[in-house]
């Protein structure tokens, strides 16, 4: 068995002047499920984030305020933990760039370059506020476009005409924090020499060598080098003049590190914080034959990511490291649109989780829809409900909720001792190498793929052994073990499969089969002859209209409450276990029920009533429809050819969709929690209960 891999794994830094958004939760996701798929695997894997702390904007911000923007970042930090649990992201630590781990290390680098001859001064000229008594960055200068003579136009291109143009160029231009004009100062600015040849021909071979990016990535990285790009290969200017919120240049008073050269030092730091915390050597992990850094980031930060930051590492020597991997991500669209605030058209996480979503849909539908490549990955909410309706429930779930109760009702929870079909279980188990190495190479959508293709296949196993005709037979009970166990197994390499994407519903897969946490390597030791605990519903469908609610649109329904539904037919109303009893009746007024035992010969989800199902049933003597309340917790598919009780004698009740005959019988409060009637074996339909 090859050793264990050794992985130290990042996400970008948010910024951290304003909370979280859907963009950072889809790149949180795809890295915790490579994250979670690494472990699964049993590789050694280290996990961190950070809080990108410095910069102008936090520190204008903070003085809009009128607070530190230590405090600002502080607030905003605090905020964090509700979104990462929330979506199941697994951090192993997340830290602040503002932090002294980060102030040492970024110091240290600098001086590391320039001690290698990579780091020089010289003087810019640029815009000053002399009202604010700062340097102005080119977005906070203002004025007429130099050629259209548009107003109030950014420093660096006219939205109306488009443009491109140097602050300087501006007529009339103004600050537009203080409104001055502002004037033109010079001061010295340290660069980092990008431009130097032995950056060049480093870069030259990171960049060619197979596996640190993908081609698309490498393609873009190789213009830049070339300097054939929008942006020739220049020297980088890394020092801010105070005022500003950042860490000091050593040995260059006023002067800071720009923002964008100490954020991914921040990478190393939160490692370095989290290392010290664990009683890791820090410096021992990153140079250990073996260890792979590896980075999730998105397509507007490659510039940074494939040049600066590899060189930088580069030539600052041991104890840093080249990136082992940079991974780039395309943006989140809505509907094929680009998500603006403006027009309304992104999704807020915290609403989704606010409105009682399950997280792990969203895990689900973002892991279905992304690839290898950089393209954007388009939310579609109509895609979204569906997708997760018909692969999480109709055909994932569907396959233990068919099966599990047959073990737990005829067999006391014990599966069989060998399996019905080996030669089956032994395709799925193969599946799993290529499975594993679509999860690799971060192609998640080609691994859902395949795993619901076999999730098909395990379906149609059911249908074609049918365990609930078999089941009538008491001659063939060995029978419905031996094929309920078969499919509870298939059911198992699925959700072993899938637990990178889906880490709770799996853990509740595990505590159903009273097993220990998954391992990739459990595939290929079917569980037989072991006990599992009775099946309990591990997923809901999305309703369509909460979609509405989460996109703003007006609501139609409530959002879910965490009050159970009242029940329209079937199931009796919640009971507290406080409420006295109902009134006493005499064995007389009870003989007036008749409680028949019934078989569901089909069920049905009814358009337009998300808390129905319409079942059909057979009484022996013929079959009537009822409509019962129970959809919350029983997929349709789960309640075909079991048997149950119900009010044979009820008034025939007009509903909306149709006339129900009768009332099955149920306990429960409602929701999840519901649990229909079963006679002992052997009961028949039509048979009256008494
Ligand atoms: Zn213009």
């Amino acid at each position: 068995m090859p050793a264990p891999r050794r992985l130290f794994v990042t996400t970008a830094l948010p910024y951290a002047n304003a909370p979280l958004h859907i963009g950072h939760i889809m790149e949180y996701i795809q890295a915790d499920v490579w994250v979670r798929f690494q472990r699964l695997k049993g590789s050694e894997v280290h996990f961190v984030c950070a809080d990108d702390a410095h910069g102008a904007p936090i520190m204008l911000k903070a003085e809009g305020e009128g607070i530190t923007p230590q405090a600002l970042v502080a607030r905003i930090a605090a905020g964090r933990p509700q979104y990462l649990k929330g979506f199941h992201i697994s951090f192993d630590y997340w830290h602040s760039t503002d932090s002294p781990e980060n102030v040492e290390l970024s110091q240290d680098i600098y001086l590391r370059l320039k001690a290698a001859g990579l780091i020089y001064s010289k003087p810019v000229e640029q815009f000053y506020d002399p009202v604010k008594n700062m340097f102005l960055a080119d977005r906070y200068i203002k004025g007429e476009c130099p050629k259209c003579h548009a107003k109030d136009q950014y420093g660096d291109a006219c939205e109306v005409c488009g443009t491109v143009y140097a602050p300087t160029d501006l007529v009339n231009p103004y600050s537009s924090l203080s409104g001055a004009e502002p004037v033109l100062r010079t001061s010295d600015h340290y660069f980092f020499k990008l431009s130097d040849p032995r950056c060049a021909d480093f870069l030259k071979s990171w960049i060619d060598e197979p596996g640190h990016l993908q081609a698309q990535v490498a393609n873009k990285a190789r213009e830049w080098l070339e300097g054939k790009a929008d942006r020739p290969l220049g020297d980088w200017d890394i020092s801010r003049d105070a005022p500003y919120f950042g860490i000091p240049i050593p040995d260059a008073p006023g002067k800071f590190f720009y923002v964008w050269l100490d954020a991914p030092v921040g990478y190393l730091a939160s490692f370095r914080k989290y290392c010290e915390l664990k009683g890791m050597d820090f410096e021992a992990f990153l140079n250990a034959p073996g260890t792979e850094q590896v980075h999730f980031i998105g397509k507007d930060i490659i510039y940074f990511h494939t040049l600066f930051w590899p060189a930088m590492l580069k030539f600052a020597g041991t104890p840093y490291k080249v990136p082992d991997n940079v991974h780039v991500h395309g943006f989140l669209t809505v509907s094929g649109e680009k998500m603006s605030k403006s027009r309304g058209t992104g999704i807020s996480p915290l609403k989704y989780l606010e409105l009682g979503m399950n997280p792990e849909w969203l895990r689900y539908y973002i892991a279905a829809k992304l690839n290898a490549g950089v393209e954007d990955l388009d939310f579609n909410p109509d895609d979204f409900v569906a997708r997760v309706n018909s692969d999480l429930v109709g055909k994932l779930v569907n396959i233990a909720s068919r099966s599990a109760g047959f073990i737990s009702r005829h067999f006391g929870g014990q599966l069989a001792a060998t399996l019905q079909d080996p030669a089956l279980q032994s395709d799925f188990a193969t599946a799993g190498k290529h499975i594993a190495d679509l999860y690799e190479t971060r192609d998640f959508a080609a691994a859902i793929r395949e795993i619901m293709a076999l999730a098909d296949r395990a379906n149609r196993y059911v249908d074609d052994n049918k365990p609930w005709l078999l089941a009538k037979d008491p001659a063939r009970l060995a029978d419905v073990q031996a094929v309920c166990t078969q499919s509870l197994n298939l059911f198992r390499l699925l959700a072993i499969y899938l637990q990178p994407v889906l880490p709770v519903m799996v853990a509740q897969v595990e505590t159903f089969f009273q097993a220990k946490p998954f391992a990739w390597s459990d595939a290929a030791h079917p569980l037989l002859g072991t006990r599992i605990n009775e099946y309990a519903p591990l997923a809901t469908r999305v309703d369509p209209k909460v979609m509405d609610v989460l996109f703003g649109l007006p609501a139609e329904v409530a959002p879910p409450a965490p009050a159970p539904p009242a029940a329209p037919v079937a199931v009796a109303a919640p009971v507290k276990p406080a409420e006295p009893g109902a009134a006493e009746i005499t064995v007389e007024e009870f003989a007036k029920i008749d409680l028949r035992i019934a078989r569901i010969a089909k069920a049905a989800t009814v358009e337009g009533a998300d808390k129905l199902l319409q079942l059909t049933l057979d009484l022996g003597n013929g079959e009537r429809t009822v409509f019962a309340g129970i959809r919350s917790a029983y997929a349709p598919e789960a309640l075909v050819g079991r048997l149950t009780v119900v009010v044979a004698n009820l008034k025939p009740r007009k509903m909306r969709f149709g006339t129900s005959e009768g009332m099955v019988l149920a306990a429960g409060p409602g929701g999840q929690d519901i649990f229909l009637l079963s006679p002992d074996t052997g009961a028949q339909p039509g048979m009256k209960v008494k």
